[in-house]
């Protein structure tokens, strides 16, 4: 990967922003939601383990979300961050900036698209193919 550190630390500062983001949500919805009858008081003890945990109460998309910021946390520890899984090359930096968790390159992206939109379905950035509702 060609990222500068200081890229990194930027995109990792992103990820870790979104991530506080979705498990302050889900910490939002477990208040709101009898879970908390069974886990007592949360207090401010929402982490990442916790979330994982108990985020599929709250959908799966709400999850999957979580889990590709861990990866690319993961990836930016691990030095594998910012390759497309489709075709290995190197996702742009600008890219990656726009959506620090991007799985794959532009133009995987766009045929991922134009092969989900043939078969009816739509393809999300960050979700995959699904059933158009
Ligand atoms: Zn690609």
């Amino acid at each position: 990967m060609t990222l500068s550190k200081k890229s990194k630390q930027q995109l990792r500062k992103t990820l870790e922003d979104m991530r506080q983001e979705l498990l302050d949500e889900v910490r939002v919805q477990i208040e709101r939601s009898r879970v908390k009858d069974h886990m007592g008081d949360l207090g401010d003890y929402a982490t990442a383990d916790m979330a994982a945990e108990y985020a599929h109460l709250f959908g799966e998309r709400l999850r999957h979300k979580l889990q590709l910021i861990e990866d690319a946390l993961d990836g930016i520890e691990n030095g594998y961050y910012g390759y497309c899984e489709e075709c290995e090359e190197p996702i742009s930096e600008k890219r990656l900036q726009l959506m620090p968790f991007a799985l794959y390159c532009v133009r995987c992206q766009s045929e991922l698209e134009r092969q989900a939109k043939l078969r009816g379905e739509r393809f999300e950035e960050w979700y995959g193919a699904s059933r158009n509702e």
